[in-house]
């Protein structure tokens, strides 16, 4: 293969530093895949034009873009604080009140979420990414709770609290986000992100929702609760409920504890490979680059590993939603992703793939497995549901996949699936063969030295039946 596809895809952040359609299109044209528009901040007419501009950029491209909308969840902030400024110290006692609409300067906090409703004595409670510790001592009314500080500190307006022995009773999908879902489902994203998942029926009860309200987007878990990964059979229900995961290390190393994040993370990734669903692994992966032109060694590093142990994407923050080089961090991540794909395997999981047994996962593993033999420059996959490409990109094979189908949105999800470039066009019995065929004549796919054909391997299947791939042909285009 002389074209170098990466088969590792970029999920970016956006924010501030890529607002303009531009910056949007610079990303794009860098090696973006995916872009996560964060629910946290923004407007939804800010998010309208964001949809248009990766819309347009994408077709520019003439790829697939995948646009993912982050659901802000649970995610609990203390309201604003005098003088953005407040010294705390151990032993320090803390009130937090959300009826509380100002706060002069005592120890009575405002905080945006009634903690009194489903916090217990004992239980902890972290402010401003784990910095500082406290613990509830009391519940003193219907709104406002007592803690007891752990460690001097400062504490300023806005500040995230994290809850990590808290039961939110199923409750992680706040008023907010069901506002948002409802905007979503009439908006064009190919994905729902859902935030502090604590269990495999918080997906179900998204699904439904999204359902009611005819979202056609798939869903990607955020794994970042103790509770989520409190055990390994905790992990699978999840893993098998929802479309994808995100391993989201930020607030997964708050609750958790920093040192169990690597295993979480090749835990998660050999579980979503062994169910043939989307992992991306996320936060702090370029983290120095928010002020910084080059990654360091750790990150590059980081990112390495994530590409070697199988993650279908590696995600950008901070480093292009806030950052100075928001472009250069997708170009060196990039850059890593090709080296490292192109100078190692990817590591074998212990377990074999586990689709529902139905024919399409057994002709994907033969059609994966026969295009490494005979050096394929290519898999085509024709695909209506989306299922057979995700079925072939499960057994991870170092050969890129070009899927076609009629139906856009399928195309934008497999934007993020390992290896996928994904093409849209008018469903035909041979619209496989075709289109290798105009990708070869296009330069698309370029022929390796000492060839003088593309040598495609071509799975199809009886027309419009999800399930129904049955065919592997071996084709010179
Ligand atoms: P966030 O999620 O950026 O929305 O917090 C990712 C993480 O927690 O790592
Ligand atoms: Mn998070």
């Amino acid at each position: 293969m002389s074209r170098l596809f990466k088969r590792t895809k970029i999920l970016a952040t956006i924010g501030p530093s890529v607002f303009a359609p531009e910056k949007i299109e610079e990303l794009i044209m860098a090696g973006v895949n995916g872009c996560r528009l964060n629910f946290s901040h923004g407007s939804y007419e800010e998010r309208d034009e964001q949809i248009k501009a990766i819309r347009a950029a994408a077709t520019k491209k003439g790829r697939s873009v995948a646009i993912l909308q982050d659901l802000q969840g649970p995610k609990i902030r203390l309201g604003e604080i005098k003088d953005n400024h407040f010294d705390v110290k151990a032993g320090d006692e803390l009130i937090l009140d959300s009826s509380l609409e100002e706060h002069d300067g005592t120890n009575v906090l405002p905080v945006q979420y009634n903690l009194a409703e489903r916090m217990k004595v004992g239980e902890p409670l972290y402010m401003f990414d784990g910095k500082i510790k406290t613990e509830v001592a009391e519940i003193i009314s219907k709104t406002a709770i007592k803690v007891k500080v752990l460690n001097d500190g400062v504490l300023m307006s806005k500040k995230g609290l994290n809850l990590p022995d808290t039961d939110f009773g199923g409750d992680v999908i706040t008023e907010k986000d069901m506002a948002d879902i409802e905007f979503g489902a009439s908006r064009d994203f190919d994905y729902v992100a859902m935030s502090f998942v604590q269990s495999a029926e918080d997906i179900e009860k998204l699904r439904q929702i999204m359902l009611s309200h005819g979202s056609t987007a798939q869903i990607i878990a955020k794994i970042e609760t103790k509770k989520a990964i409190e055990s390994d059979e905790k992990m699978e229900a999840i893993v098998k409920a929802t479309d994808g995961i995100m391993v989201a290390r930020g607030d997964m190393a708050v609750e958790a504890g920093n040192e169990v994040v690597p295993i979480v993370q090749r835990k998660l990734i050999a579980l979503c490979r062994q169910y043939g669903k989307i992992v991306i692994v996320a936060t702090q992966m370029m983290g120095s680059m928010v002020d910084n032109p080059e990654p360091s060694r750790a990150e590059v590093s980081d990112v390495a590993n994530a590409v070697i142990q199988g993650a279908d994407a590696v995600m950008l923050s901070d480093e292009t939603a806030n950052g100075k080089y928001p472009v250069e961090a997708v170009k060196q991540m990039k850059k890593v992703i090709l080296y490292t794909q192109n100078h190692s395997k990817i590591a074998p999981i212990e377990n074999e793939t586990i689709g529902e047994y139905k024919n399409y996962d057994a002709v994907a593993h033969a059609a994966a497995r026969l295009a490494e033999k005979i050096e394929a420059d290519v898999i085509v996959c024709q695909t209506s549901s989306g299922a057979t490409a995700a079925s072939i990109a499960a057994q991870r094979p170092n050969v890129p996949i070009i899927s076609v189908t009629s139906n856009a949105r399928v195309a934008g999800q497999l934007a993020l699936t390992y290896a996928n470039s994904a093409f849209v066009r008018p469903f035909s019995d041979t619209y496989g063969l075709d289109l290798a065929q105009e990708l070869a004549e296009s330069d698309y796919l370029k022929k390796r030295e000492g060839r003088d054909y593309i040598l495609a391997v071509i799975v199809s299947g009886q027309p419009n039946t999800v399930g129904g791939t049955d065919t592997i042909q071996i084709r010179r285009v």
